[in-house]
């Protein structure tokens, strides 16, 4: 149902705070979230006393249309309102209001925080300050480009809004160019691939970066995660501002930033058996930029399966190792090397056992190095070895690999037809299944280390950190059916086969971890 006031508007008169509050009332929703803009005293050290808004109308109110449109889109929301000042203001006046009615507040804050910043960076208005002093100027002016004409202000104040950099394709790639291994033959095969970058954390952050840098024509950015404080460290696409957004969407803003010249494609989806097939028919090439062996495995198997290079990248601690599996060379795939995945939680992530941010910048810039040898047919590609480097040592081994006439993908009697399908075992549990009432029956135990809780805090759990646990003696019981819950669900799902395979049977393991629960939360809250 659409309620009578959702939408954007332009207005040359006060805003009613509360009559813009009262016409988004909604029997059906829990929640408004409501921004205000206010008019201050002062700004870069100046003392204000008046603002100036002028509006480029028709643009601002189609790109202020289509921000609400974008975030009903990725929002569950019922209705929101946005409602932009111009004219003359005075300190303290409402510039902007936003207000985003939800029957969650999650979502409600969420829809409320990119409309407002949305409306700041894309719609065309300028702002002129009026100081004590007497002088006025036009302040802000730095819109990103949308395309539209140069057009003059009232007191001649003029400056256009181009899309596109003040210098030619060319001038970005000069140095690369120059060299005779690249030239101009070479920038147009970088310009031709097309690159998919699986992951966009740790690894896939350095790796897109110096891709899109190198202008490789057309990137892909398969993600499904959102941003978290304890990523910044190493995941250097992002900004501190990004907390709680899509990082597919980030990451593809960023790297346009960074290259306006190229294509960023956005899967925002978690990849597997499902979805792999059509993302390999749309690229050349794949980075794995995950971090876990089941998604590793299915990307290596889908390099054979499917005839498309795939780099990878794994890092423990310090020490990282990469590859290169190249259908077309005889130096095998992954499972010529370990023909099975390791059971899931032997080997601890990022959030277990903790990771400096070079580390993972080393090895996603060495996949971007591996990428542009393949496009640019360059000597030296890793497709007969496994590279192996300690960070702190500084030590490398290159181990060769050979393809395994015994290896059940590329062997001489393959076993493995097809991608694995991800099986859900009987024992783990879908939180968008639970609801409050069923998840009240379990005795939740948070196998997260001290320092992972607070990002999805749940204090009603008990805390048994998976760096002590030990399924011949656990440190709770069976008095009760057993909810495991950690960041991801891996280590929850080691823990549950563990205690399954003790003669445990009321335990369960939370597919997506602590964060999956986040949502019955707020039901129970609201
Ligand atoms: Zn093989």
């Amino acid at each position: 149902m659409s309620l009578p006031f959702d939408g954007f508007e332009i207005s040359g008169e006060p805003l009613d705070i509360r009559a813009l509050a009262a016409s988004l009332t909604d029997r059906t929703a829990g929640a408004l979230a409501s921004f205000e803009g206010w008019v201050r005293d002062h700004n870069d050290g100046r003392q204000v006393d008046g603002l100036d808004y002028e509006i480029f109308a028709p643009l601002a109110l189609a790109e202020g249309a289509a921000i609400l449109d974008e975030a009903r889109q990725k929002y569950k929301v019922n209705a929101i309102r946005a409602i932009h000042r111009h004219g003359m203001l005075a300190i303290g006046d409402c510039a902007v209001w936003v207000g985003v009615v939800s029957a969650h507040r999650d979502e409600a804050f969420r829809a409320c925080r990119y409309v407002i910043d949305e409306v700041k960076h894309r719609l065309p208005i300028w702002k002129k300050e009026h100081y004590r002093d007497g002088t006025a100027e036009w302040v802000n002016c730095q819109h990103p480009g949308t395309g539209q004409e140069d057009h003059a202000h009232g007191d001649g104040h003029s400056h256009g809004h181009d899309p596109a950099p003040a210098f030619a394709e060319s001038d970005f790639y000069a140095r690369q160019i120059r060299l005779p291994e690249v030239g101009e033959a070479g920038q147009v095969k970088l310009k031709a691939a097309r690159v998919l970058i699986v992951g966009a954390g740790g690894l896939g952050s350095p790796a897109g970066l110096m891709l899109a840098a190198a202008g490789v024509g057309t990137i892909g950015i398969a993600e499904f995660d959102t941003l978290e404080a304890s990523n910044l460290h190493r995941q250097v696409l992002y900004a501190a501002a990004d907390v709680g957004q899509p990082k597919v969407e980030m990451a593809a803003k960023r790297l346009k930033a960074l290259n306006p010249f190229i294509d960023v494609k956005i899967h925002a989806a978690k990849a597997d058996a499902a979805n792999l097939p059509g993302l390999f028919g749309q690229y050349d090439l794949v980075l794995d930029c995950t971090d876990n062996f089941t998604t590793k495995y299915l990307l290596a198997d889908a390099a054979v399966l499917y005839g498309v290079p795939v780099v990878q990248a794994s890092i423990h601690r310090f020490e990282g190792q990469l590859l290169t599996i190249d259908p077309a060379s005889d130096g095998g795939c992954l499972r010529c090397l370990w023909p099975a995945p390791p059971p899931e939680g032997l080997i601890g992530n990022c959030a277990e056992v903790g990771v400096l941010g070079v580390t993972p910048g080393l090895f996603g810039t060495l996949q971007a190095s591996e990428a542009l040898k393949i496009i640019l047919g360059l000597p030296g590609i890793l497709n007969r070895h496994l590279l192996i480097m300690d960070a702190l040592s500084l030590e490398t081994r290159r181990i060769a690999r050979r393809r395994d006439a015994d290896c059940p993908l590329c062997g001489a009697n393959p076993t493995i037809h097809a991608l694995a399908k991800p099986e859900t075992a009987a024992f783990e549990l879908d939180a968008a299944a639970l609801s409050p009432q069923a998840l009240a029956r379990y005795r939740i135990v948070d196998l997260r280390e001290a320092d992972e809780r607070s990002e999805h805090p749940l204090p009603q759990a008990f805390h048994a950190p998976f760096s002590r646990f030990d399924a011949a003696n656990p440190a709770f019981d069976a008095s009760r059916p057993v909810l495991l819950v950690c960041a991801a669900g891996r280590r929850s799902q080691s823990a549950a086969q563990q205690l399954r395979a003790q003669g445990w049977n009321d335990v369960f393991s939370l597919i997506g971890g602590a964060k999956s629960l986040a949502h019955l939360f707020h039901q129970a809250a609201e």
